[in-house]
């Protein structure tokens, strides 16, 4: 399998993403507002043995429930624990340019702006990721 190396702001902490994502999405929970201070969020889902922390150190941080593992130096968000699927969810921002091709966005009913796109809008989250086929109507 390929592998993909990347890194935080300040370089301390490196990751290694082994073979390809089991999906890739926007999250617009308010959870993730506040991690990314932004929107909504781009993420890479991975099972769990496939996201490996090579270098450096991270410090757990929690807003709610997700614990999110972040840079215990810039404080740049890396991934957060899926612990319910066995899975991390990386944040985009530190794939490759040009990698990152969203399926999805979920937890739409808390958007705070509609995003008008091709893609699928669910509520919640798709069945295969535990959640009900429900679409926002936007
Ligand atoms: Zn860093
Ligand atoms: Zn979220």
């Amino acid at each position: 399998m390929t592998s993909t190396t990347c890194q935080c702001r300040c370089g301390a902490v490196s990751l290694v993403l082994t073979g390809a994502p089991v999906a890739q999405l926007y999250c617009h929970c308010d959870d993730c507002q506040n991690a990314h201070r932004a929107a909504y969020a781009p993420a890479a889902i991975f099972p769990k043995e496939q996201v490996q922390v090579s270098r450096g150190e991270l410090t757990p941080l929690v807003i709610r429930s997700t614990k999110r593992m972040v840079c215990s130096q810039c404080g740049t968000y890396l991934f957060s624990e899926l612990e319910r699927v066995g899975m991390r969810s990386v944040s985009a921002y530190l794939l490759p340019k040009g990698t990152f091709r969203p399926q999805f966005h979920v937890q739409c009913d808390e958007a705070l702006l509609p995003v008008l796109d091709d893609l699928p809008h669910y509520r919640r989250f798709p069945a295969n990721f535990g959640g009900a086929e429900e679409f926002v109507d936007w």
